[in-house]
């Protein structure tokens, strides 16, 4: 990848993340996944290098960026640790969320803390009763003097416990069949109400912290609303769906690239007794590695088309954006699955970085919008057909 494809801020935040992930964040991705600990000091690392505030106003301290930024930071971080970069990703679309509409209030409150490195934010959309169905949250708000009343549970919260606050999606009480409610509101962690589940046990991407919360008359002040009531669904096609796309997609293709790494490192350091020869000069072996670097080179550029595009404002910006994280749950359940083989006996041991990275790949696919629902809204796209 030439360096000049890319402004030279962007490539500025790059090497700060590359610098922590290959300092401080991959180091500890074996134990993170061994023991399913929440990233704490690899968050905090992140905060302090300014990388939190990724996507918060420059007047406020942060560094305004857009998607291609988020893709690139993704991908450092997931080479080294899919876990934390699940915690950054969900944090980084979070705070995405809030900085939308911020009232002067919400920017003191919230965003200025982001930028600083002082404040985790998470998503809490998911819901056990419409699964997939992010953008259908059944959790209900009601008004109460001074704010709201949130009533519900979600499933899967990343951060889960651990962030300072959270974006809950949630509908009128009484509206709860109306496709088009939603509304998005920032629960403080010290929230009376919230009633955190056990830690959920993943196959991978195992030090995320996700888990369940439920949400028993939850007060929420007023001035925590996101942007006014009614013009809420607009959050969830322009700012939740474009940003945790490509979120994901740095994040799965990082994956890819560090299997793809581990297997050329094995392949030109291992050597046989009996031929002296590192397995790099078998010849059945050389289409294997050409195969995963193209797919992870193609979907870099895909991944970078879409992001380009929604920066640019592009109203072709969500095919791609469909496509491109739909293209990379396949890279990277292929290239973790060719590393898995070319690199033998050790990579198929428990704990081994190739088993971790193989696990964590799995979930590209099944987190919302998942590859089904993506291809879905892709068809229907190009096919003249509304989305949903
Ligand atoms: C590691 C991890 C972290 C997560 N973090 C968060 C988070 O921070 N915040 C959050 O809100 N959520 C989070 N989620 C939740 C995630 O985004 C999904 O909502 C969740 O995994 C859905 O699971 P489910 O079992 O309910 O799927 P189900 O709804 O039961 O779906 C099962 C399968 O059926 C398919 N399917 C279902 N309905 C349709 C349809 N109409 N059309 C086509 N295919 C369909 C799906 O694609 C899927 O393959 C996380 C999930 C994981 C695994």
């Amino acid at each position: 990848m030439p360096r000049s494809e890319l402004s030279a801020e962007v490539l500025r935040l790059r090497d700060v993340a590359a610098v922590i992930a290959d300092e401080v964040i991959a180091p500890a991705a074996a134990l993170i996944d061994e023991q399913a600990l929440w990233p704490a000091a690899n968050m905090a690392a992140l905060g302090k290098a300014g990388l939190l505030g990724l996507h918060i106003p420059r007047r406020l301290g942060g560094e305004e960026q857009g998607l291609l930024a988020l893709s690139v930071i993704a991908e450092e971080l997931g080479r080294a640790c899919s876990s934390t970069a699940m915690c950054f990703s969900m944090h980084s679309v979070a705070a995405k969320v809030m900085a939308a509409k911020a009232t002067s209030d919400q920017e003191e409150r919230f965003l200025r803390p982001i930028a600083e490195g002082r404040h985790i934010t998470s998503l809490a959309l998911s819901e056990a009763g419409t699964g997939v169905h992010f953008f259908l949250p059944r959790t209900t708000f009601k008004p109460v003097t001074d704010g709201f009343e949130l009533n519900g549970e979600k499933s899967f919260v990343t951060s889960g416990a651990e962030a300072d606050s959270y974006v809950f999606s949630a509908v009128e009480e009484g509206s709860e069949l109306d496709p088009g409610s939603f509304t998005c509101l920032a629960v403080e962690k010290e929230a009376s109400g919230l009633t955190w589940r056990d830690a959920w046990r993943g196959y991978g991407m195992r030090g995320n912290s996700s888990r369940a919360v439920g949400l028993d008359a939850v007060f929420v002040p007023r001035d925590n609303l996101l942007g006014a009531p009614g013009d809420q669904v607009w959050y969830v096609f322009e700012v939740v769906a474009p940003y945790f796309l490509v979120a994901m997609a740095g994040v799965y293709l990082g994956i890819a690239r560090a299997a793809l790494e581990a297997a050329i490192h094995h392949l030109r350091s291992r050597r046989h007794e009996h031929t002296g020869k590192s397995l790099s000069e078998v010849p059945v072996l050389w289409g294997e590695v050409a195969e995963a670097w193209t797919e992870v080179q193609s979907t870099r550029q895909l991944i970078r088309y879409a992001a380009r595009l929604f920066d640019a404002g592009s109203t072709e910006a969500p095919l791609a954006l469909f496509a491109a994280k739909a293209r990379v749950a396949q890279t990277a359940n292929s290239v973790t699955d060719a590393a898995m083989i070319l690199m033998g006996g050790r990579a198929y041991a428990d704990n081994s970085t190739i088993a971790r990275l193989h696990r964590d790949a799995r979930a590209a696919n099944v987190m919302s919008p998942t590859t089904h629902l993506l291809e879905t809204w892709l068809g229907r796209s190009l096919l003249g057909l509304p989305l949903l």
